[in-house]
């Protein structure tokens, strides 16, 4: 039985030895890429009016086109990124980038960025986004910015009054992920958000789960008595988009209507598929 238990430790260290081999590799190529100027890319997500189907913006998801381990998703690299600081310059690269991408979009397309927390406490945000904005030329009312809850956790760090001076700038500020952290409705209180993005569990949930329906129901109701635009994420089937009409929630984003992609996918009309309610397809 010792030797049986010395065999476990042995693989757990072995198995703790590799991830920490991985991580570390992993922080030194992103290091390099964000040096470089190469492999970050932008994939965009198309987000659509429920009632009309009609593509009213894109969020940007950050994508790494790592040289031997080919394209790395954000759950690999920006945990990774908050951990070594990395992320103010990741954050800084996407944000600029999605600007000048957007900057060429027909102009009533908005663009929306997600913002880590430690982008709040690390660097100058507000002068990120004000050369983002003067250097692209696109107009501060097209942006907006994505925050979680742990933004707001504590504001020991004044990150209300920088959302306050996010928003004089005319960018939206949206609360994503809404529903998984702690105590939202407080945050709902303190903090005048432009728009909530309801999270996916949420709606993965909802057929089937009268709870799940109560809840959803709940937040559009609130967030419409507090004049936010309401957004569903993660929409991908039919049955949530026809519930989320008959719910009226505004907005919807999901693998339904689109995954993410390079921008020059979307290129061309965006055509109109009479027979569903989700009328948008790629070019
Ligand atoms: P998020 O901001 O909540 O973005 C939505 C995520 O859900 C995206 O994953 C998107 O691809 C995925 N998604 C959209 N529709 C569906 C669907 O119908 N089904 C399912 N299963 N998934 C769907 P992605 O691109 O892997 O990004 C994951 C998270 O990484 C993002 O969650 C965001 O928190 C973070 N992230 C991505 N890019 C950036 C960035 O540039 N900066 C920061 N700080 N975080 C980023
Ligand atoms: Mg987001
Ligand atoms: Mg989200
Ligand atoms: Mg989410």
């Amino acid at each position: 039985a010792k030797d049986d238990g010395r065999g476990c430790w042995c693989i757990y260290t072995d198995e703790l030895d590799r991830r920490f081999k991985h991580r570390r590799s992993t922080e030194a190529d992103l290091r390099d890429a964000l040096a470089d100027g190469t492999g970050i890319e932008v994939y965009y997500q198309p987000l659509v009016v429920i009632q009309s189907g009609e593509v009213i913006g894109f969020e940007a998801l950050a994508r790494w086109r790592h040289p031997t381990r080919g394209m790395v998703m954000p759950q690999d690299f920006i945990p990774v990124a908050e951990a070594s600081g990395l992320i103010t310059a990741l954050g800084e690269r996407v944000l600029r980038n999605a600007c000048l991408d957007a900057a060429h979009w027909d102009p009533p397309l908005r663009l929306s960025v997600n913002v880590s927390p430690l982008q709040f406490v690390q660097g100058d945000l507000v002068g990120v986004i004000e050369r983002a904005l003067e250097d692209s030329g696109l107009d501060a009312t097209r942006l907006e910015l994505e925050i979680t809850e742990g933004v707001l956790i504590d504001d020991a760090n004044g990150t209300l009054a920088l959302l306050k001076r996010i928003q004089a700038l005319g960018v939206k500020v949206v609360l994503d992920d809404f529903g998984t952290g702690f105590s939202s409705l407080g945050y709902l209180r303190h903090f005048p958000f432009d728009k909530v993005k309801i999270d996916r569990s949420f709606i993965t949930d909802m057929i089937g789960s009268c709870e799940a329906i109560a809840i959803v129901k709940a937040v559009i109701f609130l967030g419409k008595s507090l004049g936010m635009e309401i957004v569903a994420e993660g929409v991908e089937t039919s049955g949530q988009f026809d519930l989320l009409l008959d719910l009226g929630c505004t907005q919807a984003q999901g693998y339904l209507i689109s995954r993410p992609m390079p921008i020059q996918h979307f290129k061309g009309p965006i055509l109109r598929d009479e027979g569903t309610r989700h009328p948008f397809l790629a070019g």
